[in-house]
């Protein structure tokens, strides 16, 4: 399994490394919120420090569970009664105290990822709505049979939406699918793109904008 470690403290950030490497799993640390917000896609679970230098580790928290269901045990310096309740409030799966049993560790981590299997669903290879086909492993979108010249982005954009139909896509969901980073500052490249591909489709209504969240299509279109 990959693990990521969110830790600034080069001693307890070993220690963690240590103990996940010896039950077989692998680990990449990090020291900083902002870099677990840009590498976290790459991981089966996160480990993640409350305390850390640039961000609050509540707030990274927050920040992650609006892009991913990766499990997520938070790690506190003390038994902070009030942290661990905010965490778990704000999607932890479950938490650590530190210093960390390494036993405890590795249980915490085997339970949250065999609960969170329960949900991984098998990724879609192909899409249909109405007269739309996505084909996901050739890349290929065709609207009643004719072959749409999507840009690659606009591409992603469409097989995103058409795979989650029926639901809102929140803006940071697909700035963090597309480009990898849901915080995006110049997150207007999203409309342009949005844009050409609703010009390609020519289909009114089909994108709808759920004003202040994001966009869905509807899973059974007219
Ligand atoms: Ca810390």
């Amino acid at each position: 399994m990959e693990v990521l470690i969110v830790e600034d403290d080069d001693a307890m950030a070993a220690a963690l490394d240590a103990a996940v490497i010896s039950a077989g799993h692998r680990a990449t640390r990090v020291s900083r919120g902002a870099d677990a917000l840009l590498v976290h896609r790459k991981f089966e679970v996160i480990l993640l420090d409350l305390g850390l230098p640039d961000i609050d580790g509540l707030e990274v928290l927050r920040k992650l569970r609006q892009v991913t269901p990766c499990p997520i045990l938070i790690l506190t310096a003390r038994d902070d009664e009030r942290s661990v309740v905010l965490g778990l409030r704000s999607g932890a799966d479950d938490y650590l105290v530190k210093p960390v049993k390494l036993v405890e560790l590795l249980a915490r981590i085997e339970a949250v990822t065999r609960r969170a299997g329960r949900f991984g669903g098998t990724r879609q290879h192909s899409i249909v709505l109405g007269d739309l086909e996505i084909d996901v492993d050739r890349r290929v979108a065709a609207l009643s049979s004719r072959v749409l010249p999507l840009t690659a982005t606009e591409f992603d954009l469409l097989a995103l939406l058409a795979g989650h139909a029926g639901s809102v896509v929140t803006r940071e969901q697909i700035l963090d699918a597309l480009w990898g980073d849901a915080f995006l500052a110049s997150s207007r490249s999203l409309d342009v793109h949005l844009t050409g591909l609703r010009a390609k489709l020519q289909l009114p209504g089909f994108i709808i904008n759920v004003r202040g969240v994001g966009y869905r299509i509807e899973a059974n279109p007219a």
